[in-house]
């Protein structure tokens, strides 16, 4: 069973791209992907969790609503992550640093809330690792799911380094291996801390140089990689049926 663990039903680039629960699946099946974790970012927490709810109800089997939290001082938006959580089913929450703080009074309550219901965090760190060790460590509780081991596209091997060593010490975090460049970086997280603390992930779709395509390259990335079938079978979808309880 191969797993996407981080799939856009709407992206955060500049044109907020949104995708239909119908494409992502199309995409899904021409690349050979079994299951989706979808998510909507750069909307409202609430508009997040109709967007997955609607996409889940078309496509039950294939994919795997998370909920946006969008916290502010204005509104905590933990009324409409318990209702997703306890009363929609959601398996999990994503957070995206370039669009909501991660300043204790702001993003704590979310962590807290995502300990007590069992579901694990997506985070975005944007490469910000003194607020990745204060969460990871802050709470031992709370799974937090490290997305793009540690920065998207990142190349600087020392940085990674970092994220890595932080999941050795921490057995609450999960690394997303979707958008990283330096695949050695995977298979070093894989013999350190288990291939069952890593996520296959596209975060897609994306149409360079067209949707299937790119879906596909990193599940050849994973396939290609030193390891043995049974790891690679755990980071392209074990490990996420494991967290999520599929
Ligand atoms: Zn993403």
């Amino acid at each position: 069973m191969i797993i996407d663990s981080h799939v856009h039903l709407k992206h955060g680039n500049a044109a907020r791209t949104e995708y239909s629960a119908e494409a992502i699946v199309e995409v899904m099946d021409a690349a050979g992907v079994d299951r989706s974790v979808v998510f909507a970012m750069s909307t409202t927490t609430r508009r997040s969790v109709e967007m997955a709810a609607e996409a889940v109800e078309q496509f039950p089997d294939r994919l795997i609503p998370y909920a946006y939290a969008l916290p502010s001082y204005e509104r905590s938006v933990l009324g409409e992550l318990k209702e997703a959580i306890g009363e929609l089913g959601f398996k999990g929450i994503k957070i995206h640093i370039g669009e909501c703080r991660l300043t204790e009074y702001i993003i704590d309550p979310v962590l807290e809330l995502a300990a007590e219901h069992g579901v694990p965090c997506l985070v975005d760190f944007g490469g910000d690792f003194a607020s990745t060790e204060r969460i990871a460590r802050g709470f031992p509780g709370t799974k937090l799911i490290v997305a793009h081991f540690g920065r998207y596209l990142c190349t600087d091997a020392a940085l990674i380094e970092r994220f890595i060593e932080l999941a050795e010490s921490c057995e609450n975090v999960w690394l997303d291996a979707s958008g990283v460049v330096l695949a050695w970086t995977i298979e070093e997280a894989a013999r350190r801390i288990g291939a069952d603390r890593i996520l296959f992930g596209t975060d897609g779709p994306h149409p360079m140089p067209d949707l299937v395509t790119f879906a596909r390259a990193p599940l050849k990335q994973i396939e290609m990689l030193e390891l043995s079938e049974e790891e690679k079978a755990l980071i392209l979808g074990g490990s996420i049926a494991a967290l999520l309880g599929l």
